[in-house]
């Protein structure tokens, strides 16, 4: 919104009224300013609400208004510039990417508009459905003025099944693996429905996390009767590691010990895939998907490696993907789209493919000046106007390398002392 009003996953100051959609680091830069958060009320669903001190003790509860889905506050904001009062209806809205995540829908004086946070919209899924009805309920006929986008996956040969059937599917690859230890790369929060699932799945029924993401998974009231997840490795072959300790490094030296695999259960590897022009869709039909086909380039019972061998990558994604979006944006139809994910080293405008499907119907964007008038079958990393590479592209052209892992893991040894898991005993600090 206008400057000085209303903030959303932005926490540096100057605004009247803060959001935060999810509890991903990329979405809370500045809450852990030094001295805390005291810049004004800050909005968040109860779940975040919950979880945010242990991430942020220095934040004061006392200025943190938790909004459940589907229900609304007011705010009484006034104009920077004139000092008139300003009336605005925001509505938090099911965003279905990891727990506790929202949208917000924003009404009244300053127009409507809508900031999806990271969301997924898995069409014929019941959750998905309760979402919309809440926000097309939310809505009431009016139309979005300005969409704020999860634009994450918005290229067209990124569609990834329903998280449901690639849970299946990763679930089939740790039981054609009987014999082997199985390390999972999730993030600090999100995934937790497909531990429950593979969980569920397993004979042991037990998943080694490490402490911290113990302590998340309680504080979700999940697991109340602490039967499924452990820090105790003797119990289980099956261990939910973070991302980034899923490097080929650590799955060699696994494996010196005994036969190991690893699954990334993300849409990521698909990105780098794209993003290498690699990538060539074929149809395949997903058992229990009524929507028929879906455009992949895998084939769900040999799912690619991410590596050379021992792991998988499977597109488990907590983001929508296109068809999602295009769905999205049909459903909507807003006057303007503006993608969230700017800073991602491969940046698709929305407007490039939705225009069609915007109110104003122009394609004048902020796109960077190389990728306009592109045909965009291959997603193009961001280039400076002197046509140098950014750090961002250099880490584009070794992501697909060991090189990545090897220097993330590096890197966050160095901020977090370590995760170590050849010793997985040993306490992991994740940031
Ligand atoms: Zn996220």
């Amino acid at each position: 919104m206008d400057e000085g009003l209303v903030s959303v996953d932005k926490f540096s100051g100057g605004s009247q009224a803060y959001f935060l959609t999810h509890l991903h680091q990329d979405h809370t830069r500045g809450l852990g300013a030094a001295g805390g958060w005291r810049h004004g009320p800050l909005y968040c669903s109860p779940v975040t609400a919950r979880l945010l001190p242990t991430r942020f003790p220095a934040v004061d509860a006392s200025l943190l208004r938790p909004i459940s889905p589907g229900a609304s506050a007011s705010l009484s904001l006034s104009s920077p510039s004139t000092g008139r009062p300003l009336s605005v209806l925001v509505t938090a809205i099911p965003a279905l990417h990891c727990p506790g995540s929202l949208m917000y829908l924003f009404r009244g004086d300053l127009g409507c508009m809508l900031y999806t946070g990271d969301f997924r919209w898995e069409r014929r899924c019941e959750r998905a459905r309760a979402a919309r009805k809440a926000l097309l309920d939310a809505l009431a006929g009016d139309n979005v003025d300005v969409l704020y986008l999860d634009n994450t996956y918005c290229h067209p040969s990124l569609n990834f099944p329903p998280r449901p059937i690639v849970a299946e599917q990763i679930v089939n690859i740790i039981q054609a693996h009987p014999d082997h230890e199985v390390i999972i790369g999730v993030d600090t929060l999100g995934k937790e429905d497909l531990l429950l699932h593979i969980s569920r799945a397993l004979k042991t029924k037990v998943i080694w996390v490490w402490p911290q993401r113990l302590q998340t998974i309680h504080l979700l009231g999940i697991d109340d009767n602490q039967e499924i997840f452990t820090t105790q490795t003797s119990l289980t072959r099956v261990r939910a590691v973070p991302r980034y300790s899923l490097t080929i490094e650590n799955l060699d030296a696994l494996n010196t010990v005994c036969p190991t695999i690893g699954i990334m259960p993300s849409g990521i590897p698909w990105l780098w895939k794209n993003s290498e022009g690699k990538a060539k869709s074929k149809s395949i039909r997903c058992k229990g998907l009524d929507e028929g086909t879906i455009e992949m380039d895998y084939n769900p019972l040999s799912p690619p490696k991410l590596f050379e061998k021992d792991s998988y990558a499977l597109p488990y994604s907590e983001h929508a993907c296109f068809a999602e979006l295009k769905d999205f944006m049909q459903t909507l139809r807003p006057s303007t789209v503006i993608g969230i994910v700017s800073t991602s080293f491969c940046y698709v405008n929305p407007r490039h493919h939705f225009s069609d499907l915007c109110g104003d119907n122009v394609y004048s964007d902020k796109t960077p000046e190389k990728n306009k008038g592109e045909d965009n079958t291959v997603l193009t990393p961001k280039k400076r106007q002197n046509g140098s590479k950014t750090p961002k592209e250099r880490k584009a052209k070794w992501i697909s390398s060991p090189n990545l892992y090897r220097s993330r893991v590096t890197m966050k040894r160095k901020e977090c002392c370590g995760a170590k898991i050849g010793e997985p005993e040993e306490p992991i600090s994740v940031a």
